[in-house]
């Protein structure tokens, strides 16, 4: 048995029992845990205050036990409730979308500090900013570079050619990256994508999350490289997200 102290972002809670929860978070020091959480609901409704919500920013504290990975949960302080996404259903599904992705991507018992302080910073950013849209293809990108998964957006993953001077080719989900004219044909070998749109999401994985404000793409761009990663991360995961019911491209 251990006692284990690590910043936290919650993502899914469910009932367990009257007063119970099970509680899963992606933590900075252990990667995404699931935690039970006995009478946190209880001693919410006694002070007025919600437990452990989602989307919130809070230090824990958990013990770990062998044979199980549902830990024990015995507190859990805010550090921050981001109240600006209450307050907007869009802000409130574009992070919602950041949690499904850190949900779907992670195994348990996985950390990476890099993937939970780009999720932080996500959340944080998407609560302040007038339009986070370039902020999620970022933390998209990002995620699926932390994750293993950054596609080939500069050279036909088939020949290596450069495609920088074509207009268009093929993004193949199934192949990682580009396909050259020659090299691809529309419908077996992926979706059609302007090169222009495929350079500029290989920028974007190399960019300072700190450091968006600055960052300007056109909106039609933003959306072909959203549909983009939307069929690769379909293909990846072999599904499609509840996220993308709600957000609009
Ligand atoms: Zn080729």
């Amino acid at each position: 048995m251990s006692v284990c102290k690590t910043e936290a972002i919650t993502l899914r809670r469910t009932d367990y029992s009257d007063s119970s929860q099970i509680i899963t978070f992606y933590t900075r020091d252990y990667g995404k845990i699931h935690t039970l959480a006995k009478g946190f609901k209880r001693i919410a409704k006694k002070s007025g205050t919600k437990a452990v919500d989602l989307l919130t920013h809070n230090q824990i504290l958990f013990i770990k036990k062998e044979h199980t990975t549902l830990y024990t949960l015995t507190e859990a302080i805010l550090q921050d409730s981001y109240p600006l996404l209450r307050l907007d259903l869009d802000k409130y599904y574009r992070a919602s979308y950041a949690t499904e992705l850190v949900n779907e991507f992670t195994e348990e018992n996985d950390p990476s500090e890099q993937l939970f302080d780009a999720f932080r910073e996500t959340v944080r950013g998407v609560s302040t900013d007038a339009d986070a849209t370039i902020r999620m293809l970022v933390f998209e990108i990002k995620l699926l570079k932390i994750s293993g998964y950054l596609p080939e957006w500069r050279h036909c993953v088939n020949c290596k050619k450069d495609v920088q001077q074509r207009a268009e080719a093929y993004f193949s989900a199934k192949e990682g990256g580009v396909l050259c004219a020659e090299c691809g044909t529309k419908g077996r070998n992926g979706i059609m994508v302007p090169t222009g749109s495929m350079l500029i999401a290989g920028r974007l994985s190399e960019l300072n999350m700190q450091k968006l404000e600055r960052v300007k793409v056109p909106l039609p761009i933003c959306v072909e490289i959203e549909k983009m990663l939307r069929y690769y991360m379909n293909f990846v995961l072999n599904k499609e997200l509840n996220s993308w019911r709600y957000l609009r491209l």
